[in-house]
């Protein structure tokens, strides 16, 4: 038994150890292997142009205009306008009350972080107004380990397949109301608590679309987080393991802005 004993004991160390080493070659070599492909980055923003999906009422978007051309002047150039909440963008805590900081004033550490993706593809293709639950977060832990303080956490509804179609992104029924899922306000407050950076999602909104009071804003915003909205398709990404770097506009007084989401893939 004594000699059993020991040896499961040098096992657990000997498997201790790898995990450490295993996980810190990972983590410096993570960077390293981009360039070589060894790394696979996936691109999670969409590309902007005047014919992506609008939220309802915005009727003036986006536009861009030739300024310069080869021909003409030797060179090329445009100018363009558009909305800060248009296309894959970023929520700053200042969108919403009581958030404060500006797009540009965001931390620059909470713009790199752990993905951590809820995959609620089943429910969502049978309840339009599905909203993340408190328990389907703790399910998550319970197969992946505590939701690390720091991580971004990306819901993946399926709704990109629906993009750039707005009626099927959109979703509103005879009233105008849209359906489509998003977090709920239990789960948001679950989040806030493990300390994470941010929320993502493939849909228009954070909140889910018959929402009328925006309350995962308020919370979410409001405790510091941002929010990234019309993330392009998720299919690829691992429920865990991925790390993201989220590089918003830097807009000074911003309330958001058009965000370039990379997602490396060791
Ligand atoms: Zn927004």
């Amino acid at each position: 038994m004594a000699v059993v004993g020991r040896s499961s004991f040098l096992i657990v160390c000997f498997a201790a150890v790898s995990t450490f080493l295993l996980q810190n070659m990972h983590n410096h070599s993570t960077m390293e292997g981009i360039p070589s492909g060894k790394t696979r980055v996936l691109d999670l923003s969409y590309a902007i142009n005047d014919k992506l999906v609008p939220w309802p009422g915005d009727e003036k978007f986006f536009e861009a205009k030739i300024n310069a051309t080869v021909e003409k002047n030797g060179y090329f150039t445009r100018s363009f306008w558009m909305l800060e909440h248009y296309g894959t963008h970023l929520d700053a805590p200042a969108h919403f009350p009581p958030g404060k900081t500006t797009v540009d004033q965001i931390p620059v550490k909470q713009l790199f972080g752990p993905a951590v993706v809820m995959d609620v593809r089943a429910q969502s293709g049978k309840d339009a107004d599905y909203q993340l639950t408190a328990a389907r977060i703790e399910e998550w832990e319970k197969q992946n380990g505590r939701i690390p303080e720091g991580a971004i956490v990306l819901l993946r509804t399926g709704w990109a397949s629906r993009w750039p179609d707005v009626q099927k992104y959109r979703n509103q029924d005879a009233q105008g109301k849209m359906h489509f899922p998003g977090f709920s306000a239990e789960g948001a407050k679950l989040l806030i608590g493990r300390k994470v950076s941010g929320l993502g999602c493939d849909t228009l909104s954070i909140d889910y679309g018959a929402s009328s009071d925006y309350a995962v804003h308020h919370l979410s915003l409001g405790a510091g987080l941002y929010h990234l909205e019309n993330l392009a398709d998720m299919s690829e990404l691992p429920e865990t393991g991925a790390f993201l770097v989220v590089a918003p506009i830097k807009l000074e007084g911003g309330s958001g802005g058009p965000v370039r989401v990379f997602a490396l893939l060791p």
